[in-house]
């Protein structure tokens, strides 16, 4: 933990229902610490977003690992991002998205801590697994007082580090569905510098089904362009049951441009970051729509 982290209280349960009853307990002044990259950094005050004096680490839950039922990838909350990264389940299909979405987080160091689970709690608009966990739709499975439930993914994202989880659930697995053969689905990451640590000025995910070019159906999520990840619905309009060429697809990433709502920040105003919106898309959905039928 943090030098400088002063927690009044850092618990750690044996079990899932001991972690429930220590949140209930302390409510809005508690937080699950998973690897802590970014919840610890928060606290100290480089982001003084919260107020918070306990921490609830979920490393005993046995929440780290990946798995495949009949119909999912099923990935345990607190697996890190280093895990998905170099795990065969992700390295073809659709899937290979989130392998890419993991390469270009941080660095092997933080991705060894960083966990999937902690990437979407913090809901962060630039978190690159959360991103491309929207366009592969998955479910998310949190548990509270009451039980389980399945979240959607499109209905987790509420607002800048804010999600549909009380504050005394915890998000424990994340299920992704199996794809038809036609389906292809890429990554894009534009960071100040490629090669340093430092968070997405715009990353994308996109997600075509299309056989012989003929476009089914098409999904595309922006990151960093809005206070959270969402999908670009009209973009995705202008491809889906079209004949995919250069023209719509250029015209699908203007759409998507327009969509987005950047601001300016240290990292890049708004009108670059919308100009790279439009070239991101592009070459995500060229990448995604080679990779249909691979
Ligand atoms: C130097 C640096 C570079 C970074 N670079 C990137 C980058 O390139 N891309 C990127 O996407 N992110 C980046 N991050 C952010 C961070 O590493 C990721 O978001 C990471 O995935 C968070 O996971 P964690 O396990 O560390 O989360 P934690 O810090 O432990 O938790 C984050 C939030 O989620 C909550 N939480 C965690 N797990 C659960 C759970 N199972 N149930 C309920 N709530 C939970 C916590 O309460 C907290 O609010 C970077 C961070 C640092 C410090």
């Amino acid at each position: 933990m943090s030098a400088y982290f002063q927690a009044e209280e850092y618990h750690r349960p044996q079990n899932l229902s001991q972690a429930i009853d220590i949140l209930s307990k302390f409510g809005n002044s508690a937080r699950v610490i998973a690897g802590g990259t970014d919840v610890l950094p928060r606290r100290a005050g480089v982001k003084k977003l919260d107020n918070f004096n306990h921490l609830v680490d979920i490393s005993r839950l046995d929440l780290d690992y990946l798995k495949k039922d009949s119909g999912h990838i099923c990935i345990g909350a607190a697996t890190p991002i280093n895990t998905i990264g170099s795990s065969d389940l992700f390295s073809s299909g659709p899937h290979q998205a989130l392998s890419e979405a993991a390469s270009a987080h941080s660095t092997s160091i933080i991705r060894n801590r960083a966990t999937v689970g902690g990437n979407l709690c913090n809901a962060s608009a630039c978190a690159d697994l959360a991103l491309t966990l929207l366009v592969l739709d998955a479910i998310l499975v949190a548990a509270g007082p009451d039980g389980t439930r399945d979240i959607p993914i499109e209905k987790f994202f509420k607002g800048a580090n804010y999600t549909a989880l009380a504050t005394d659930e915890i998000l424990l697995e994340i299920r992704i569905p199996k794809f038809s053969q036609n389906a292809g689905a890429a990554f894009q990451k534009l960071r100040r510098q490629q090669t340093t640590i430092d968070t997405a000025i715009v990353n994308v995910a996109t997600l075509v089904t299309c056989t012989k070019n003929s476009c089914e159906s098409a999904r595309i999520a922006l990151g960093s362009v809005a206070p959270i990840s969402f999908r670009a619905k009209k973009a995705e309009s202008v491809l889906a049951g079209t004949e995919l060429n250069d023209e719509i697809i250029k015209k699908a990433s203007i759409v998507a441009a327009q969509e987005s709502r950047p601001i300016d920040d240290v990292r890049a105003t708004a009108a670059y970051r919308k100009k790279m919106v439009a070239i991101l898309v592009r070459r995500s959905l060229e990448n995604s729509i080679r990779r249909c039928g691979q």
